[in-house]
């Protein structure tokens, strides 16, 4: 069994039912425990086209015995049941319903042709950091060999802009 943390990000639609949703789906991923969610936070897009909806992030953690490619293929299921076509988006980090990626698998270094973890954006991205340091903050990233709070201290905070929403 591998311990993976899950990032979800949506800024399209009903952004709190697509989370509602995508944990669902994460759920019932077989072979898998879904053992914890993160709070939600809401951050302003960053990169891509302008005119773009806040996104809400989040992460999950869990628990699979399955290959790090068979889960991809598994949350691209649950991105498409949400409705996300990658054929119709016409940019990279344009809006969209749902984005599921891998941000950690133990402490694996992944290297496959559609697959890199830990992911290589996460490092510099508040709004994938705080919510992992909410489940665990002394997690240490196995490439960087720094933990997650260590990482998020280095992000200054006028960049984090990122608001926890209560639900
Ligand atoms: P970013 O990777 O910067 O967060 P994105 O999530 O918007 O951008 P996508 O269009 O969702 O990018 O994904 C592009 C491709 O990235 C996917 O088809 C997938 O094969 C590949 N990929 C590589 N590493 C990962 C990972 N760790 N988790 C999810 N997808 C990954
Ligand atoms: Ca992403
Ligand atoms: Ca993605």
């Amino acid at each position: 069994m591998a311990m993976v943390y899950v990032g979800l990000g949506t800024n399209l639609g009903d952004r709190l039912e697509n989370i509602r949703e995508a944990r669902k789906g994460l759920a019932v991923i077989p072979d898998t425990d879904l053992l914890d969610n993160a709070p939600i936070y809401e951050t302003a897009p960053m990169g891509g086209p302008g005119g773009q909806e806040n996104y809400y992030n989040t992460v999950s953690l869990l628990d699979t015995r399955l290959e790090p490619v068979e889960l991809l293929r598994h949350l691209h299921a649950i991105e498409r049941l949400r409705g996300r076509r990658r054929e119709g988006e016409t940019s990279r980090w344009g809006p969209r319903l749902l984005d599921l990626d891998i941000l950690l698998w133990d402490d694996a270094v992944v290297e496959e042709p559609n697959l890199t973890v830990p992911h290589p954006r996460m490092a510099e991205r508040a709004f994938v950091l705080k919510p992992l340091s909410d489940l665990d903050p002394d997690f240490l990233h196995p490439v960087l060999d720094l933990t997650i709070r260590e990482l998020l201290q280095r992000i200054p905070p006028d960049d984090a802009g990122i608001r926890r929403i209560s639900v």
